[in-house]
């Protein structure tokens, strides 16, 4: 079952533009043909058929599906080089609505999720035939490309983590790469979105943000029946956890976390044996961290 996050209003009159994107559950995958509204994806324009790593179609144009084309495949190829994960990866369907209405149509038809604020997913579709591949959905706005690096790292974490990933780390992450980009051949990542920053830093003022041991322990229903409150601070954890402490990724004790997970170990217990048995013995440093953080872009 895949919980849907409410409405993102939040009382300080902060501006908030949070991205919603969602991770859809296994469970949802199994899909049933039915009339949606939503425009035939078989008419739309379609790029990258035999050999590539992503289908991509495009509602609005040709053009625009051979520019999201080229951008998932490179920064699919990112993720391989910083996570060092060179596995094979099956095709990835990739469908770009040129409307929030036809959007809704087709995600409310595929994982019952119309809410207004939904702006993209990832999820294991199962098709007629039983083959199984990760479909990202989305629409053209002015966050598009976010949003597709957003569950374009959805899609990889699969492959590097499996579906066993906490919650908070899956959507912490991927928010924490949506703001990626490539200049040349160096991969730029964890830029400070401006508008996630202030959400964040106005929930530690105003205490309402969750303490970081529970937030951890949030299992998907309670994380999306809390998403105004638990995107923007598992963001900021992943941010902290990754730039606080000035470590090299690849060297740092959230990557030989993220190692744990992968074999299959207690993700609280390795949380606590990475950073320490008592959170809330740091909480303190973590707001404090993130108090002080600037924002780098909007
Ligand atoms: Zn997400």
């Amino acid at each position: 079952m895949l919980e849907i996050p409410v409405g993102l209003h939040y009382g300080a009159g902060v501006k908030v533009r949070t991205l919603l994107a969602i991770w859809a559950v296994a469970t949802a995958n199994v899909l049933l043909a039915q009339d949606t509204g939503a425009p035939n994806i078989a008419d739309f324009p379609r790029v990258g058929d035999t050999g590539s790593r992503y289908q991509v179609l495009c509602q609005n144009s040709r053009q625009l599906a051979l520019e999201v084309n080229g951008f998932m495949t490179a920064i699919l190829g990112q993720y391989e080089k910083y996570f060092q994960n060179w596995s094979a990866k099956d095709a990835a369907r990739v469908i770009v609505f040129d409307n929030a209405e036809d959007f809704r149509k087709y995600a409310g038809g595929a994982v019952s999720l119309t809410h207004a604020g939904l702006a993209g997913y990832c999820h294991l579709k199962t098709d007629e035939a039983g083959n199984q591949f990760y479909e990202l959905v989305t629409y053209e706005s002015q966050n598009l490309w976010r949003v597709l690096a957003h569950e374009g790292f959805h899609q990889f974490i699969g492959y590097e983590q499996g579906q066993q990933i906490p919650i908070w780390l899956n959507e912490g992450m991927a928010q924490y790469f949506e703001t990626s980009f490539i200049i040349g051949s160096q991969f730029h990542v964890g830029q400070v979105s401006r508008s996630k920053l202030l959400y964040a830093q106005a929930l530690i003022v105003n205490k309402q943000a969750p303490p970081l041991s529970q937030l951890i322990q949030w299992d998907r229903a309670t994380f999306y029946a809390n998403a105004n409150v638990a995107y923007p601070m598992s963001w900021a954890l992943v941010y902290y956890l990754v730039n606080a402490h000035d470590e090299r990724f690849g060297q740092s004790e959230f990557r030989r976390y993220m190692q744990d997970l992968k074999y299959g170990q207690d993700d609280i217990r390795s949380f606590q044996r990475r950073f320490g048995a008592d959170i809330d013995h740091w909480q303190a440093d973590f707001e404090n961290y993130i108090l002080r953080l600037q924002p780098q872009t909007n």
